[in-house]
């Protein structure tokens, strides 16, 4: 079971320009976010800029975390101030169709 933090709804809206995903490796992530995360998000002249795990392909997941990159684009700040938590279990994917392997690091 995985817990993340949605937005508080003030925040939990689409982003008011463009938004620039990147999908980078690991390393590149820590490199980026300047420390272990699994996705960092930035505004720069405008644009949200996410930075999204290479490796995941869990759509329901990257949507769960891109909601909450776009919140802290929308300024929501980074300690997470009046998140609601979802619960999300990604075991749960395997009740259905058989839909290839999925692991999840944490670490
Ligand atoms: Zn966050």
């Amino acid at each position: 079971m995985i817990v993340f933090l949605e937005p508080p709804a003030q925040y939990d809206h689409p982003y008011a320009g463009r938004v620039v995903e990147q999908r980078l490796s690991r390393l590149q992530i820590m490199v980026t976010c300047h420390g272990p995360a699994e996705s960092c998000s930035w505004v720069g002249n405008g644009v949200c800029y996410i930075a999204l795990p290479q490796g995941e392909n869990d759509l329901r997941l990257l949507a769960y975390i891109r909601q909450h990159e776009i919140g802290h684009c929308n300024g929501w700040p980074s300690h997470h101030p009046n998140a609601r938590r979802i619960e999300y279990d990604p075991d749960a994917k395997r009740a259905g169709p058989a839909n290839g392997r999925l692991k999840l690091e944490l670490e």
